[in-house]
């Protein structure tokens, strides 16, 4: 599993909330606690000026460790949120200062930050939290064990569409823009400076103040560029530049028209479903409105917008889908008063007879979709609940209308994304063809996490509507369909925009682990659905400690029941194909050197372990090096492969080089960013080491911009060898064959390519070579033939 410290890390490094102080504190316990006793009589460390003292340490918990100590304050706060909250910074831990005489100051920085939850805290130490976390540890200690779940994001208090929070507002993020969806009520720029809700620029300005913006570092704290407006009663999409130079490009594309966009809207009159409209008409600005004029009158622009209706709504209205080819001010809302003659419903300023109609409680206008062919994107809202509930719109003519309008605005521009547009290396075959030939292949696949495999029926039954609020109003919204709400509760299918969202969804997933029989079972079901996804050899690798700390297992009975798992799965009659499985450990970045020899102990000691892994975040936990425990695990007979230059940082290429030449690693994980450095790529392509690759978990985490972006195809041609992988498949809801496909359509290799590379997986397995796999290389051989 992509572990959950591992997607926040673009934001770690220039976050203020990252600096990490961890206060002075002496080598051993024995120092510690004669710094304890000379506390007593000392003054407290400075606190830092933002965080309250949430708690004191005191004589019955002294000795004990921080991470153990935060989980009795806030024993509803996950491990990993707390380690989190540690790593970033929100909680702090202020020792009392050291005896004259103990060692002064300790370095502060990495190592620091990896130890701050391993501490030994003595009698009088602080814990002080930042205002939010703070909140996130009171609410938790109120609403205890069964209360509602915290979720770390700013509340806003709108007048229409409820309460909405950066996190909501921002739908999507790249380095080039961010895409939020604007409730009505919220103006685009301006609004009161003293309420930050009152516009989507203020908003996203004060996020900006705070370094909270998604996506790379460099750009958590520059505010974003407004390049076009939506009216404060109009919902939907709005793009905004993350740079100069994309506010430039885009300020072009809008000026130029080559921007497609798609609203949906409700117009006071009856059109024939399906009839078509083009409205040209020049607009002129009057005052706080636009007015139809003719085309010389002064200050007209010129004015298009075509329209097509969609469904008569049976109250003498129509759902119409309107594509303006200019933008000019209130367009839609005029042309449709003045070229239809049916201003839209909820239209105080353009339907004269707004007081004589049926209430509703807002404009019925949406900007549904927009596609900016510039930087090859395309995006699409759904209108907010308010919109159907105004008129009670049937949800699925809602639904097929917002299909609709997306595919007119996608087939109107030339984006890659579109599958009309592959790729020439699929030019023999066509794309049905493609992921036939995929699905029939017998494939390898060496880096997939059981705890992000887990099949999505089985969520959908263990969904816990009962203990959280969130799945329970998941469920909800999903009008009680389980895989739906599933889907939305635990998997990530679109790129995550905020660090609460990749949150979430680790915290639920690893709830979903309660005992060793559920272990088992979920196990088997991973093991049977890779079979039937056609892999004939799967390398499965998971972290006992991740999984136990759920369930309070320990490694052994966590083992247990995985292998009874993988032992009932290969039983099972589907699985025949599935001709070779072995099992990785995961040693956790997060761990002290002393538990990761253990439990790399562990590993040689059950005895059916074939190699072992390094996972978590690298950026936060760059000292988490273990030298002892991956030689003791080399020299029990175990194959290293360890997780490593996937972030965007300028030290991940030289982490990839330290994995394989300190830790042993044959392979690494993602490993994408050692494109950053030539003489990195010289020392793995000396050194053989193979790549196991995850296009979609990176894309779905941000840690590539898109798939057509990827390096994998920068690596082949660097004469790496690579390999492909889900990574997480049951999280982003993707199977290996779709990856290959995907692969082939979005990153572009060549089918042979791919073929190639489960052939290269196949060698680089740490299974040992048998009959069976044999006859799969051999397969494979035949098809790579046909493929060239
Ligand atoms: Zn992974």
């Amino acid at each position: 599993m992509l572990s959950l410290a591992r997607v926040c890390t673009e934001r770690a490094a220039c976050s203020i909330r990252a600096v990490v102080q961890v206060a002075p504190m002496s080598a051993g316990p024995t120092a510690a606690t004669a710094a304890a006793v000379a506390a007593a009589a000392r003054p407290p460390a400075p606190i830092h000026p933002r965080h309250a003292v949430v708690h004191e340490v005191s004589d019955h918990e002294s000795g004990g460790r921080t991470i153990r100590i935060l989980a009795a304050l806030a024993p509803h706060v996950s491990r990993t949120a707390l380690f989190r909250l540690l790593r970033e910074g929100d909680v702090r831990v202020v020792l009392p200062r050291p005896a004259p005489g103990a060692p002064a100051e300790g370095s502060h920085g990495c190592a620091n930050k990896r130890r701050a939850h391993s501490l030994r805290l003595p009698t009088g130490s602080l814990v002080t939290a930042a205002p939010a976390a703070t909140r996130m540890l009171a609410v938790e200690r109120q609403a205890g064990r069964d209360g509602e779940r915290w979720r770390m994001q700013t509340k806003v208090n709108l007048p229409h569409d409820a309460e909405l929070g950066v996190n909501e507002l921002i739908q999507f993020a790249t380095p080039e823009v961010l895409v939020v969806d604007k409730p009505v009520g919220m103006a685009a720029q301006g609004g009161s400076p003293a309420d930050m809700h009152s516009s989507v620029d203020a908003l996203l300005t004060h996020a900006a103040e705070r370094g909270e913006l998604p996506g790379p570092d460099r750009l958590a704290f520059v505010r974003p560029r407004l390049v076009h407006r939506l009216d404060r009663c109009t919902s939907g999409l709005m793009v905004l530049a993350r740079t100069r130079s994309v506010a430039a490009d885009l300020a072009h594309s809008f000026a130029g028209q080559t921007v497609s966009k798609g609203y949906l809207g409700v117009v006071t009159g009856v059109l024939e479903p399906g009839s078509t409209h083009t409205i040209n008409l020049a607009l002129r600005t009057d005052g706080h409105r636009v007015s139809p004029c003719g085309t010389d009158a002064a200050g007209a622009k010129a004015a298009v917008t075509y329209a097509e209706a969609i469904a008569e709504l049976g109250n003498g209205s129509t759902l119409v889908a309107f594509f303006p080819s200019t933008g000019r001010k209130h367009q839609i809302r005029a042309h449709a008063a003045y070229g239809l003659d049916m201003p839209l419903v909820g239209d105080m300023v353009y339907d004269a007879r707004t007081g004589q109609r049926p209430h509703v409680p807002r404009l019925m206008l949406h900007a549904s979709a927009i596609a900016l062919p510039s930087i090859n994107l395309a995006i699409t809202s759904r209108p907010p609940d308010s919109f159907a509930a105004a008129l009670g719109l049937p949800t699925s003519t809602l639904d097929a209308a917002v299909r609709k309008v997306e595919a007119r605005v996608r087939d109107s521009v030339d984006l890659a994304q579109s599958p009309t547009s592959l790729p020439s290396t699929t030019s023999t075959m066509d794309a049905t063809e493609v992921c036939a030939e995929m699905r029939a292949l017998p494939k390898v696949e060496l880096h997939r996490h059981l705890e992000g495999s887990l099949r999505l029926e089985s969520l959908a039954a263990l969904l816990p509507v009962e203990r959280d609020e969130a799945a329970a109003a998941t469920l909800a919204a999903s009008g009680g369909d389980r895989m739906t709400a599933a889907r939305a509760y635990y998997c990530i299918t679109t790129p995550v925009t905020s660090l609460t969202e990749c949150m979430d969804r680790f915290g639920r997933l690893q709830a979903v682990f309660t005992d060793a029989e559920v272990i088992a079972r979920l196990t088997a079901e991973v093991v049977i659905d890779s079979a039937r996804d056609g892999i004939a050899l799967l390398e499965l690798r998971y972290s006992p400690g991740y999984i136990g700390m759920a369930c309070g297992l320990d490694y052994a009975a966590v083992h247990d029941a995985v292998r009874k798992g993988v032992a009932d799965g290969r039983n099972h009659p589907d699985a025949a194909g599935l001709v070779g499985l072995g099992l990785i450990g995961i040693i956790d970045r997060f761990q002290t050197p002393a538990e990761a020899l253990t439990i790399a102990k562990f590993f040689v000691d059950a005895g059916d372990f074939i190699g072992v892994d390094l996972a978590n975040d690298e950026a936060a936990f760059c000292d988490s090096v273990f030298p002892e425990a991956f030689a003791h695990a080399a020299a029990h007979g175990l194959k290293v492969t360890v997780h490593a230059g996937e972030v965007d940082s300028p030290l991940s290429a030289g982490w990839v080089v330290r994995a394989v030449k300190e830790q042993g690693a044959v392979r690494i994980g993602h490993g994408i960013h050692v494109m950053d450095a030539d003489d990195a790529v010289a020392v793995v392509r000396s050194a053989g080491t193979v790549f196991e690759i995850s296009p979609s978990s990176n894309y779905l985490i941000n840690a590539v911009a898109s798939l057509e972006s990827h390096p994998v195809r920068a690596m082949l041609d660097a004469g790496l060898p690579i390999c492909l992988n889900t990574d997480d498949p049951g999280l982003f809801d993707i199977t290996l064959s779709g990856e290959l496909v995907t692969a082939i359509h979005k990153c572009g290799l060549t089918r042979a390519e791919v073929i190639q590379a489960n052939i290269t997986a196949l060698d680089a397995s740490f299974l040992p070579m048998s009959p069976e796999l044999a006859a799969v290389r051999a397969e494979l051989e035949t098809r790579l033939a046909a493929a060239l």
